[in-house]
C-alpha cells in the first residue's frame, strides 16, 4: 500500500485527531486512513434521516442542494448519512430521502 506523509500539522488540530481517534478506539493511524478511505470512496453515502436545525443560526446560508438563501423563519435541516456524515444545509423542500 502506497505511504501518504502530511507534515506540519496544527497542534491544535493533532490533538483533537488523537481523541477523535481514542474515542472510536483506533489508533491515530487507523482513524486517519479510515478518514481517507471515507474521503476518497466513490460509493455514495445515501442520507437515512433529517434533523431541523435551530433557527436563525443559518441566516443568509445557502440550501446545499437547491441553493436557496435562508431567510429568517426558514426551516434549516440537517441530514445525516450511512455512512455518519452531516450535509447540509438544506431548506425544507430538499430535505427528502426521495
Ligand atoms: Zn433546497
Amino acid at each position: 500500500m502506497p505511504d501518504i506523509l502530511i507534515r506540519d500539522v496544527p497542534p491544535d488540530t493533532a490533538r483533537v485527531l488523537d481523541a477523535n481517534a481514542r474515542h472510536a478506539g483506533k489508533s491515530r493511524q487507523e482513524y486517519l486512513a479510515a478518514l481517507l478511505a471515507d474521503a476518497a470512496s466513490t460509493d455514495p453515502d445515501m442520507v437515512v434521516g433529517f434533523w431541523e436545525a435551530v433557527r436563525g443560526e443559518m441566516l443568509c446560508s445557502k440550501c446545499a442542494d437547491c441553493g436557496a438563501t435562508f431567510g429568517l423563519n426558514a426551516r434549516v435541516f440537517v441530514g445525516m448519512t450511512r455512512g455518519y456524515r452531516l450535509m447540509g444545509p438544506f431548506c425544507q423542500h430538499c430535505a427528502t430521502t426521495d
